[in-house]
């Protein structure tokens, strides 16, 4: 999940036959749950059960608090708990809870229900069937293609400063209805309004405003800070104009969990609509931040062009953040100076304090020699002969378990030319073909982890390391240009920590 969770609510409800102890002890485990993983909870029971969500006021009241946000999860003790089993149910409770992009957790796993697309929920055991879940969650994206057709909100969490608002209603035919439409919070609306008047004034960008936004102290639509990112994409989404579209990105996980866009789909598959929701700007205003930020796009930062000796390979050693090269102004000859910058800046706008530096001879001495000089410092040189060691112990590891690999090969085609031979019977075969199968299996996988960790740790050894420093040294001064220079850099160091203390520039030399 994206989010870190803080605060849970803790839904108990009785089944048909539990008694009142099975809630009880649902309530203490849970609770436990809670309190293990440091998180707030606040606990409903629903001791009535009612057929219909409309007559379950506890559940009502969960899926109330969880659309204005207050909780980062639902925690339950299994997921039919959720609901008496009724399918059509447990779609529109998933709804709700997708609507606030929090996770269902319970002691034993936690469902991410925006993960739908991927059918995340498919594990689900209980009273479902893979079938049922299937069909919920098929009907809950063709109800948000739907939906954003008729221009109905189906996304998710809102922009800011749109907040969604949810109801639950009997309608005339009886039918149960969950709605819900998007109004825009008050003071949030303050804020969208003068965002939206710098930007269109000009006077500030996206990062600017991002910086104003901090230093006023405003609430962002995260947990974090304002970011130009954030300022962005809330100044260029339609919805603001009346356009809700559903499935415009095609996403996926990445290791951590954060949700990651893989592609734009066609526009043919996008679903699209006009929303009856206040618009909060018009089209010729969205127009006119377009032409902005195009216009803003396209002054080149002069730094980005070509590449320079030093290119992709300084970091700040006061902020860690990589360094860059800025073309200075045109003196009197017509000669334009080059710099090597930090130009990172704090999410309140404060520039790192660190100094940069002109590119000169000098400075290029000093690189040359630290390049062919910092391997002797003896730490570095213990680190590399640790870093070393590890690697031989897993190239011991490896050749064992390739060894073991082989045995087990060879026993594999014995036990077949002897079942070929009629030495066995098949199920004497079968037998003895299995585990030795699975031994077989088991090492492969190992071996090719071992390969990987192998590959992955490239420390160079001293004797290799010093061969690369000869290599450097004899063909420094023959690279001509700033590409080749780059190019023989990057053979050998990793990364360049750059330091100045007055007018004493330190490079820090980290080796490949
Ligand atoms: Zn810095």
């Amino acid at each position: 999940m994206e989010r870190e969770i803080n605060n849970v609510v803790i839904y108990l409800r009785k089944s048909r036959g539990d008694d009142m102890t099975v809630l009880d002890n649902h309530k203490l485990e849970l609770v436990e749950y809670a309190n293990k993983n440091g998180w707030k909870y606040n606990v409903f029971e629903e001791v009535v059960s009612g057929e219909r969500l409309a007559n379950r006021p506890k559940m009502q009241k969960v899926l109330d608090l969880i659309e204005q946000g207050l909780y980062d999860g639902i925690l339950v003790m299994d997921i039919d708990r959720l609901t008496r089993g009724n399918m059509r149910e447990l779609g529109e409770i998933i709804e709700v809870i997708n609507y606030a992009n929090i996770p269902i957790i319970t002691p034993t796993k936690t469902y991410d229900v925006s993960d739908i697309g991927e059918n995340a929920l498919l594990g689900i055991k209980g009273t479902f069937s893979h079938m049922e879940l299937k069909k919920i969650i098929e009907r809950l994206i063709n109800g948000k293609k739907a939906g954003a057709k008729k221009g109905n909100w189906t996304n998710g969490t809102p922009p800011y400063p749109y907040e969604y608002i949810k109801k639950v209603s009997i309608d005339a035919k009886g039918k149960e209805q969950i709605w819900g439409k998007l109004v825009v919070n008050e003071e949030k609306r303050k804020v969208y309004e003068s965002i939206k008047d710098m930007y269109l004034s000009g006077t500030h960008g996206f990062e600017a405003i991002s910086f104003y936004l901090n230093n006023q102290n405003i609430s962002s639509p995260n947990s974090k800070l304002w970011s130009s990112n954030t300022v962005q994409r809330i100044l260029l989404h339609e919805l603001h104009m009346g356009i809700v579209t559903y499935g415009k990105n095609e996403w996926r996980k990445d290791r951590e969990g954060r949700k990651k866009v893989i592609k734009q789909r066609d526009k043919s598959e996008w679903s699209t609509g006009v929303g009856e929701h206040e618009k909060l700007k018009t089209e010729d205003e969205h127009k006119k931040i377009l032409e902005i930020m195009n216009r803003n796009q396209k002054i080149p930062r002069k730094s980005r062009k070509g590449t320079f000796a030093l290119s992709g390979l300084v970091y700040c050693k006061k902020c860690g953040k990589r360094m860059r090269i800025v073309i200075g102004k045109e003196d009197k000859r017509g000669y334009r100076a080059k710099y090597l910058q930090c130009t990172y800046k704090d999410p309140y706008g404060n520039k790192c304090v660190q100094r940069g530096v002109k590119l000169s001879e000098e400075l290029f001495d000093v690189l040359y020699s630290n390049v062919i000089n910092n391997y002797l410092i003896d730490d570095k040189l213990t680190e590399m002969e640790k870093s070393s060691k590890e690697i031989d112990v897993n190239k011991v590891l490896l050749i064992q378990k390739k060894n073991y690999l082989s045995k087990n090969e060879k026993k594999l085609e014995r036990i077949m030319e002897a079942y070929e031979k009629g030495v066995y019977t098949l199920e004497q075969f079968l037998n003895r073909k299995e585990p030795v199968e699975k031994d077989i299996e088991k090492l492969k996988n190992e071996v090719i982890n071992l390969e990987e960790e192998i590959g992955k740790i490239r420390i160079l050894n001293t004797d290799e390391l010093e061969d690369r420093i000869k290599y450097f040294k004899n063909n420094w001064n023959k690279a001509t240009t700033p590409k080749e220079q780059n190019d023989l850099l990057k053979a050998i160091v990793n990364k360049i920590y750059y330091n100045r203390q007055d007018d004493e520039v330190d490079l820090e030399i980290i080796y490949l």
